[in-house]
């Protein structure tokens, strides 16, 4: 597998970009007719930068997500399943030289007990996170998918695990595979030979390449939804944009299906961090950079994490996020002790959004987005092909509405606090009245009263 990200050509694309109002005009509508945009156009908008210029950029990712993705946007909740780790990487509070941090692994029993606090909030989505360490292989992390997927509270269960660990070789992910996971995410961390090295002095993860590609194993392994990010704040982050459209762009010809989300975690404050401010990214750059990997990828999934603010995360949802975390805890056994306050000498970095899913959930109702706890397509086995939902006409309207409408009620018939299910009754109210087709509304309005009758999971 040859090394496909080239520094040079990037910098260089950056470089020569020459944006006219008629040009980003032209790139936008391409976006909004659905179409990937080329490095070239996308170095075309990282490189606008007259204010009314920026304008027409969000403008047209508000547009975009409006048109394609409505107002649904998906809820998760990660879990730290082990925190041991064997690289050093600078902006990272588990890194191996960094002595204050308590190291754990959760038991089986512990595990159990962190699912089941998840499962008694409302959450049916989760991503595993593990730090990179012998203990945790393939065999391993297989395990630990299978205990989750088998705990069960009540009503309460995890219906898709995701997977952030280290890079694995083929027959690792097929193990993995054979689990039924979802998504497989590998943030390259940084596109950038040497801020790579730098950041990264020891360890497996010192090996850029082995971790370029490890998404390409898993796509031969058969896992088909991937998931790639870049950590902003390590080099600039308009190269870093690029870097991440390369990635998808190697993806899509290599295996004909380019990544199910992408990531753009800032840096943020970490016990025994050790990086310099010089590639900070400001809240307006922040913005610019979503609105653009927005419109540079129209049919991929976008994850914004709890490492941002509540005010921002409310800013930049409208320019084309389609998944959040919410309720997040990042410390070990953090969802059995939700009521403690950070502490930086239990997890890997600081959030910025503390707020409880009850929390965020009522402040999504009320600002008039639907969240959506669905899995239906995983389950269906369709995956690797997300993005039928924008090409196949319809598809969201038939599908993707009516099964976040129904595991929004799920929610409100099992967890919900008196606040929101007194709004959430409204908004499917509205929802409901905005459904065109008569047979589709009359199947959801039948499954409803299915929910209601304490039916589960229909899709
Ligand atoms: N250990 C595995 C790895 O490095 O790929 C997987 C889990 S790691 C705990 C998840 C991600 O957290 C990393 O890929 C990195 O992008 C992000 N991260 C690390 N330190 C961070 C920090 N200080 N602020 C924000 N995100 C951070
Ligand atoms: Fe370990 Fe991942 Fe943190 Fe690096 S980012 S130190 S690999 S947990």
């Amino acid at each position: 597998m040859s090394d496909f990200i080239n520094d040079e050509k990037l910098e260089t694309m950056l470089d020569e970009a020459e944006p006219t109002a008629e040009e980003i005009d032209r790139i936008i509508e391409k976006s909004l007719n659905k179409e990937r945009l080329s490095l070239e156009e996308t170095a075309t908008l990282l490189q606008a930068d007259k204010p009314e210029w920026i304008e027409k950029i969000f403008d047209g990712a508000r547009r975009l997500k409006s048109k394609i993705y409505g107002d649904r946007v998906v809820l998760f909740a990660p879990l730290y399943i082990g925190n041991k780790c064997i690289n050093d990487c600078e902006y990272c509070g588990f890194k191996a030289s960094n002595q204050d941090v308590e190291r754990n692994t959760l038991s089986e029993e512990q595990l159990r007990q962190q699912v089941k606090a998840m499962e008694s909030q409302g959450q049916k989505r989760s991503i595993l996170v593990y730090g990179e360490h012998p203990d945790y292989d393939a065999d391993f992390i297989a395990d630990t998918v299978e205990t989750v997927y088998d705990t069960t509270e009540g009503n309460g269960e995890i219906r898709r695990v995701n997977i952030n660990a280290a890079p694995l070789d083929v027959e690792g992910y097929k193990k993995l595979k054979d689990v039924g996971i979802g998504t497989y995410q590998i943030f390259q961390e940084t596109y950038h030979h040497e801020t790579y090295q730098q950041v990264h002095p020891s360890g497996p993860k010192s090996d850029f390449e082995w971790r370029l590609t490890g998404l390409d194993r898993a796509m031969e392994a058969g896992v088909d939804d991937v998931g790639i990010g870049a950590l902003f704040g390590l080099y600039d982050w308009k190269y870093e944009v690029l870097g991440l459209l390369e990635h998808t762009i190697h993806l899509e010809d290599e295996f004909d299906v380019g990544p199910h989300t992408i990531s753009f975690p800032r840096i943020n404050d970490a016990s025994g961090i050790n990086i310099d401010d010089k590639y900070e990214v400001n809240d307006e750059e922040f913005k610019r950079l979503v609105a653009i990997l927005r419109l540079a990828v129209p049919y991929t999934g976008m994850i914004l994490t709890a490492r941002e603010d509540p005010e921002l995360r409310d800013e930049v949802m409208e320019f084309g996020v389609s998944q959040i975390d919410a309720g997040t805890r990042i410390e070990m056994e953090g969802y059995t002790h939700a009521d403690e306050e950070q502490n930086l000498d239990k997890e890997q970095f600081e959030i910025g959004d503390t707020r409880s899913l009850e929390e965020v959930m009522y402040e999504l109702v009320r600002d008039g987005y639907l969240p959506s706890f669905c899995t239906a397509c995983y389950r269906l086995g369709r995956t690797g092909e997300h993005f039928m939902e924008f090409a196949i006409p319809g598809f969201i309207k038939r599908y993707c509405t009516p099964n976040a409408i129904l595991t929004f009620k799920e929610y409100l018939e099992d967890y919900a606090s008196q606040r929101i299910i007194d709004e959430g009754e409204k908004l499917i109210e509205e929802k409901l009245e905005e459904i065109e087709k008569e047979d589709i509304k009359t199947e959801l309005i039948e499954k409803l009263e299915r929910v209601e009758d304490g039916e589960r999971d229909l899709y």
